[in-house]
């Protein structure tokens, strides 16, 4: 049992990892709540065709990366790959889609099969906002607003760009889709093996390929601009009026088309240049068809999903470890009396540990260890009058202090 590793993929987190980690959740937890937005926590496996049906059945996450499997009652399930598709399912099955709109944040993990490298794994875990039932482009505004708080609150905002595109309403997709078919179709041989399926299935997704055949082809194929109905070109010019209200810098990016499926109108995601191809991390947009896909009424959404691994490893420095007060009995027998003062200390808010074993000198070892920021030293003699040494560990100074004074001393 000795070689047991985690799966490939996976990694645990712990220590100075976590605390990134929980900083992430914890900073976009705050500013999702500033906008309104609750927190949602759905399953994680959900039927297969919830997102066979939502992420299209030509996505690479549905065709190469989703975990599926049958469990012992014949069910075929998936560890969810992403969790947009389940909070529409969840709206749909908990009857919420006359009581909207819904504002939801949500933070857990995610799964997909993936060539693991630097900010990409095979769990990974994302935050994710989505905006149910408002059609207007401030709604789009609005999520994205939300993003870029976030970013700026982990102090990564400099550290990234914000592209924005419109996929149009679904009379400007499928003219652009005829105009990519044209484009793409006349260099069908050079094409990878992939791309050429999706020129049947659905061209738009050569925009987003990954492999090196397509790139030529990729930066010289027609851009949506003059496809766009005058519907859809008044929703994007309003979104931009909006995120230039909201002081919310962007630029335009043409190619923005997203991986999945069920997106229209707005496209964005904000960008690094640090993280080399996992350069992305922070990506969403409109979704106006996806409640339908699960059973409920025509409903618009808007929302992002972003990579906690990869915000983590922008931020400067890890949080600093808080650090605690530790009760220190000179030796065993003042153990029973070092027990309440530390649940006085918990009580009142402090963070507080007690040195579990040894003499007064293994037990300070410990203390430093703990990085303590104060030693609360009981001895026999000050016991026996009330008293403890209060120890400021920063400065050295040591002071006698009643025991029903400490907690008030060190809140
Ligand atoms: P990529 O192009 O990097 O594969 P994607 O388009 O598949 O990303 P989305 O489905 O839009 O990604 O997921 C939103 C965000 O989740 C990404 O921008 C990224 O930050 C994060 N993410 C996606 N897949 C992974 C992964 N395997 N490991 C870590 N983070 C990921
Ligand atoms: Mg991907």
């Amino acid at each position: 049992m000795t070689d047991l590793q985690p799966v490939r993929g996976t990694r645990d987190l712990i220590g100075e990892e976590h605390r990134r980690f929980q900083h992430v959740v914890e900073t976009a937890r705050r500013t999702a709540a500033l906008y309104g937005f609750e927190e949602w926590a759905t399953p994680v496996f959900e039927d297969t065709r919830v997102f066979a049906r939502s992420l299209g059945d030509t996505s690479d996450v549905v065709s190469k990366e989703m975990y599926s499997f049958t469990d012992r009652g014949g069910e075929s399930l998936t560890l969810r790959p992403e969790n947009t598709a389940g909070i529409c399912r969840a709206l749909v099955s908990n009857g919420l889609t006359q009581t909207l709109p819904q504002k939801v944040f949500y933070a857990g993990p995610m799964f997909r099969y993936e060539r693991p490298q630097k900010g990409r794994y095979r769990q990974f875990h994302q935050i994710g906002a989505e905006l149910i039932g408002v059609a207007e482009p401030l709604a789009d505004a609005e999520v994205i607003a939300l993003g870029w708080d976030i970013l700026s609150a982990l102090g990564i905002a400099s550290h990234t760009v914000l592209e924005i595109n419109t996929l149009g309403d679904h009379a400007s997709r499928a003219a652009y889709r005829a105009a990519l078919v044209a484009h793409f179709g006349a260099h069908r041989d050079a094409l990878s093996e992939d791309s050429r399926v999706r020129l049947e299935r659905n061209p738009l997704r050569i925009l987003d390929s990954k492999e090196t055949a397509d790139q030529p082809f990729v930066a010289t194929a027609p851009t949506i601009g003059e496809h766009l109905t005058e519907g859809a070109r008044a929703f994007h010019e309003r979104l931009k009026d909006h995120l230039t209200r909201f002081a919310v810098p962007f630029i335009e990016n043409p190619r923005i088309v997203r991986g999945l499926d069920y997106y229209v109108h707005t496209t964005f995601e904000f960008v690094t240049t640090s993280l080399g191809s996992q350069g992305t991390v922070m990506a969403g947009g409109r979704y106006d068809g996806l409640v339908e896909e699960m059973g409920g009424p025509p409903t618009p959404g808007v929302g992002w999903a972003s990579g906690i691994e990869r915000l983590s490893l922008l931020l400067a420095g890890p949080p600093a470890l808080p650090r605690p007060v530790i009760v220190i009995p000179v030796g065993e027998a003042q153990e029973a009396a070092a027990l309440p003062v530390l649940q006085e200390l918990r009580r009142a808010g402090v963070r507080a540990e007690i040195g579990y074993r040894g003499n007064l000198k293994r037990r300070m070892e410990q203390a430093n260890k703990r990085h303590a920021r104060a030693a609360i030293i009981l001895g026999e003699a000050e016991l026996a009058r009330g008293v403890a040494q209060l120890k400021d560990l920063t400065s050295g100074e040591q002071h006698e202090v009643p025991l029903s004074e400490l907690a008030a001393r060190l809140a």
